[in-house]
């Protein structure tokens, strides 16, 4: 196990409360939220910012991150995700956009903000009081052909790469496609687990279709990582979840499965109502993509039909299924905000709900310990065993904040 690595995280241990103390609940999960590593493997913060470049600042702004709810949610790691869509003209320069948008608002506020390029930056940021804000590739079409441009993107400091989105692309077959393009992964593909492994780069298999994933199990040599999915238990026929067979062997090769908060992904009848409301815009529109009439239509179907909001418990029904079938080392947080539109359960709504989500732990009788590798230590023992695999083949990982 990678020891230096994990040391040079800190130790993020609590203290034992005294008993008896008075503290209620809620406050104890605040306490807890400020105090322990909270990691959040997926927000779709670049994207929105490209979108909208007047309407969103960094700080208390619209959307579900921002500085000041992410300090106020406890939240200490927050992936950013270099999200580039299956029908981009040009990915590479997508990416490079969203990158070069998180670095220049890393340069422009140093005392709140600072790229993590590997697991030791992560102590370095928090210890000077900043949210380290780390880079997950989702989507790796900008690696391109023969993955001309796998080293750029190493150099920018992506350090988790999910394969492919909602469309087979040349690496990996999407769960969303129904076109088994490759059965699995693409001789490319296989390229790439190997390329990123000698990186020292998490592999993310959120998205990718069974084949695909199983077949990245099968060739890493690191622990794999889901950076934002759910149970498809919970919602039978729902393949962007994950099933109980592929989480335990996540889980066996000693990675971790990063709940998505969504509604449409830990709640059936929130995913059946969207369901419905497709079905119905297409009676009503045919296969018509306008955006707009697309927007107003949904704004009144749901005006006519609330949506069903799920709640902190059934994020925490996913997180207890993980916990039982695989184990508390397994199991994580991926919140996907900013990247599921207004389909956030009731008292998960940003980045600053994470001490709701510690206060209905704390209720299911998870004790510290137990929070703590859920809410980041189960994802930083992951990234230092991939860091580790790296150094196996002579490769550092290029800090930035780290000594
Ligand atoms: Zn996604």
């Amino acid at each position: 196990m990678a020891l230096a690595c994990l040391t040079a995280l800190g130790a993020h241990g609590v203290p034992a409360k005294a008993e008896g103390e008075a503290a209620g609940l809620e406050e104890r999960a605040r306490a807890l939220a400020a105090q322990l590593l909270i990691v959040d493997t997926h927000i779709d913060f670049p994207i929105r910012r490209l979108m909208q470049p007047d309407a969103v600042r960094p700080l208390a702004s619209s959307g579900q991150f921002d500085y000041p709810r992410a300090r106020l949610g406890g939240l200490d790691v927050a992936f950013m995700s270099i999200f580039t869509s299956p029908s981009a003209p040009a990915p590479k320069r997508h990416a490079d956009a969203l990158i070069d948008l998180m670095e220049q608002m890393a340069a422009s506020m140093p005392e709140r903000f600072g790229i993590a390029t590997c697991a030791a930056d992560v102590a370095a940021l928090r210890a000077s009081g900043r949210l380290a804000l780390p880079l997950g590739m989702e989507n790796g079409s900008p690696l391109g052909a023969g993955l001309v441009n796998l080293d750029h993107f190493m150099a920018r400091g992506v350090r988790y790469v999910t394969l492919a989105h909602g469309r087979s692309n040349a690496l990996s077959d999407s769960s969303y496609d129904v076109e088994a393009r490759w059965r699995g992964l693409s001789p490319l593909g296989q390229r790439a687990v190997a390329e990123l492994n000698a990186w020292g780069v998490m592999i993310d298999v959120s998205h990718l279709s069974d084949a695909a994933a199983w077949q990245v199990l099968e060739r890493s040599a690191a622990p794999v990582i889901a950076s934002h999915s759910s149970l498809r238990h919970f919602l039978p026929g729902f393949h962007r979840n994950m099933d109980d067979a592929l989480v335990r062997a996540v889980a066996e090769g000693g990675g971790v499965v990063q709940i998505n908060f969504g509604s449409g992904f830990v709640s059936n009848a929130a995913r059946r109502w969207a369901e419905r409301a497709a079905a119905a815009y297409m009676k009503e529109h045919g296969g018509a993509r306008d955006r707009e009439g697309q927007r107003a239509f949904q704004a009144a179907y749901r005006q006519a039909h609330p949506y069903p909001y799920a709640t902190v418990d059934t994020v925490i029904d996913h997180i207890d299924r993980v916990v039982a079938i695989a184990g508390i080392e397994h199991v994580g947080i991926g919140s996907d905000y900013d990247g599921v539109g207004d389909t956030l359960p009731i008292g998960l709504k940003d980045v600053a709900d994470f001490p709701n989500l510690i206060a209905g732990l704390l209720r299911r009788g998870y004790g510290e310990r137990d929070l703590e590798r859920i809410l980041g230590a189960n994802l930083m023992r992951v990234w230092c065993a991939a860091e580790d695999v790296a150094a196996l083949q002579g490769r550092a990982p290029q800090c930035r904040h780290a000594g």
